[in-house]
């Protein structure tokens, strides 16, 4: 592990959401640069696991940019669906991103599956690999998990994708109708910072 302290990194991600989240878990001290400064597209995602994918994102972006690079890739595993939509989550939205319909397929697959789902707990998680690479090299990369439920309707109007379908162990609320302070310190994306940050 490298003792120097990094002062500036490149978050590799499109998604607002995310990048905003990511941001308020990173130390003030960094200067952080994401793709709307150097105008990027995100790489294909080729990869077999999130942690795969989360390497192809950080070590393309660092080769673009020549910073070092985070980079996270994380998705919903339901249990009752087989752990789908899992790594791809983002494409159950669709071309355009659109998390109502990846949330409508979710519950159209839910129905196809069992007609009484509702009557069941559908245990879900939200998975979150997180990579730091620089050029080429990986010089990190961990995984977060936050177990939970599926909810029997769509709930909250905060947060981003699957968040109002996903309801948190031992909570009531789905992370849509949490506040974000609420969400950011419990779910997948923290709990890979906090293996994460011994090396930032
Ligand atoms: P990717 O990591 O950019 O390939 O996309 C992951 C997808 O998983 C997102 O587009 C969301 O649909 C979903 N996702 C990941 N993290 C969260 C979260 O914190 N809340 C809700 N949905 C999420």
């Amino acid at each position: 592990m490298s003792k120097q302290k990094i002062n500036k990194l490149f978050i590799g991600t499109n998604n607002s959401g995310k990048l905003r989240e990511i941001k308020s878990l990173l130390p003030k001290s960094i200067k952080i640069y994401s793709t709307s400064s150097f105008n990027l597209r995100s790489p294909v995602e080729n990869g077999k696991s999130f942690k795969e994918n989360s390497l192809i994102k950080s070590k393309y972006f660092s080769k673009k940019t020549g910073l070092m690079c985070l980079a996270d890739d994380s998705g919903l595993e339901i249990d009752f669906l087989n752990k789908n939509p899992g790594i791809y989550s983002a494409r159950w939205g669709g071309r355009h991103g659109d998390f109502d319909k990846a949330i409508r397929r979710v519950y159209r697959e839910l129905n196809k599956k069992d007609k009484n789902w509702k009557n069941k707990k559908i245990k879900a998680r939200f998975i979150c690999a997180l990579s730091i690479s620089y050029l080429n090299k990986k010089i990190a990369c961990v995984l977060g998990i936050v177990e939970g439920y599926i909810s029997d309707k769509p709930r909250g109007k905060n947060g981003f994708g699957y968040d109002p379908i996903f309801i948190p162990f031992k909570k009531r609320k789905t992370f849509g109708e949490m506040k974000p302070s609420q969400k950011y310190k419990m779910d997948h994306r923290f709990q890979a910072f906090k293996k994460i940050r011994k090396f930032l």
